[in-house]
């Protein structure tokens, strides 16, 4: 769960204090939003390790403008390229599953899981097993191993920063010290590209067109599920982990305008909440200079300019997911692990058009409804089940074509 406020009085380190700081993901859309933070502020802040799936040149432009110790690529066959690309800058180049565990392990106070999918897994858990301040983007790893995470973080002393921006405006509300005075907490979303689109129309739109977000600037897969409103659903699940809160207490309203981020309503009829533009540099600047803040360079709002705020409740027959979602987590042990990897399978799948938009959702609730559930004891199981219910999904692509 995320830390109270009564921790956060304890300031971190003394004046002059550099943070270290690791980006695993660092050439992605959270990835260079947290660098654009720290490259601003250089006196703050020094880097110790960025990571990158294959591009080489991308990530060693990125060590060698902040002066990173290590760069490591996912992909062993971009470690060529980076290690001639870093030729000279002293900066370590690595490569492989091991070398990224190791580069969340390097010592490190605040680390971004800025990975997309349950790939994040295994370095988001390495970096929180060191105890480290860890910023968290990366929420496909708190669905699939939730429990298991939350363990490691309380073994750990790890701290739980919110980067996701809805979690993010709720951590930044959240009376987490009288949490029996909290009565319900509302995810807003954007409802997407499709919004207002008749099931009929969907069926036949494009990646191009559900890439084409109309608020946020995110990388493919998050995009995807925003269109789908599977990112609401496994938004969901992270705030039932990361808040300690039931599902049936949280609601999802979808607000168009992406200004209000999130609320929290209290018993005394008090509803909470924290706007700003829609901008990952705010949420990422809130968690990267925890317990304090920082100033971060993005567009102020105008609310006068945007004159009108609205807000409608999600359609569930044109977004089954958050149905899912909730399902899911009532089944509980394994049931959102399963939810995750037929989802990203299907997302490939239609980024890939090898299946249309609407059986994204009948992928994963086919997926759902077909394994047999069980409980996850340890790291093993989670990549265990994330593995059979990816099998059972690229075959029901396999078989649609
Ligand atoms: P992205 O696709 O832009 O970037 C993903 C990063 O992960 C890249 O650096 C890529 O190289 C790396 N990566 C991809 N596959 C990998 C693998 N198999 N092994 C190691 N590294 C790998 O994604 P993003 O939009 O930055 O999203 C990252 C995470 O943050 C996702 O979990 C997403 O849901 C979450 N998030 C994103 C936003 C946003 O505005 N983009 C907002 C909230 C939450
Ligand atoms: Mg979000």
């Amino acid at each position: 769960m995320t830390p109270s406020r009564a921790s956060r009085s304890s300031a971190p380190r003394s004046e002059g204090y550099k943070r270290r700081v690791s980006i695993l993901g660092s050439t992605g859309s959270v990835g260079q939003s947290t660098i654009d933070l720290i490259e601003r502020n250089p006196e703050s802040f020094e880097v110790v390790a960025l990571t990158a799936n294959s591009n080489a040149e991308a990530l060693a432009a990125q060590a060698r403008l902040l002066g990173a110790k290590i760069a490591v690529v996912a992909d062993e066959s971009a470690y060529g390229a980076l290690k001639q690309a870093l030729a000279g800058s002293g900066i370590e180049a690595a490569a492989g599953r091991e070398a990224l565990i190791a580069a969340a392990q390097a010592p490190a106070d605040w680390v971004m899981a800025a990975i997309v999918g349950a790939a994040g897994m295994e370095p988001t858990l390495a970096a929180i097993r060191q105890g480290v301040a860890l910023g968290l983007a990366n929420k496909e790893t708190l669905v699939c191993a939730g429990e298991l995470m939350l363990e490691e973080v309380r073994a750990s002393g790890a701290t739980l920063l919110p980067a996701d921006s809805e979690h993010n405006a709720i951590f930044q509300v959240l009376d987490a010290d009288r949490r029996d005075t909290v009565e319900r907490l509302t995810l807003t979303a954007s409802g997407g590209p499709f919004r207002s689109y008749s099931k009929a129309r969907m069926a036949a739109v494009t990646p191009a067109q559900a890439l084409a977000h109309p608020n946020w600037d995110m990388g493919a897969k998050i995009s995807i599920d925003s269109a789908t409103m599977m990112n609401k659903g496994l938004e969901l699940i992270e705030a039932v982990h990361l808040f300690g809160m039931p599902e049936t207490r949280i609601d999802i309203l979808v607000h168009p305008q992406s200004v209000i981020h999130s609320m929290v309503s209290y018993v005394d009829g008090s509803v909470l909440a924290q706007l700003g533009m829609p901008d990952m540099r705010t949420p990422i600047a809130y968690a990267l200079a925890w317990p304090e803040r920082m100033a971060a360079p993005v567009a102020r709002l105008d609310l006068a300019k945007i004159a009108e705020l609205s807000f409608e409740a999600p359609d569930p027959v044109r977004f089954p997911s958050l149905r899912l979602a909730r399902e899911a987590l009532r089944i509980g042990g394994d049931a959102p692990t399963i939810l995750n990897a037929a989802n990203e399978i299907a997302v490939a799948g239609f980024l890939k058009k090898a299946v249309g938009f609407l059986q994204i959702a009948e992928i994963v609730e086919e997926t759902l409804s077909r394994l047999p559930n069980g409980k996850l004891g340890s790291l093993d199981d989670v990549i265990a089940v994330d593995g059979a219910a990816r099998r059972h999904a690229v075959n029901l692509i396999e078989r649609a074509a």
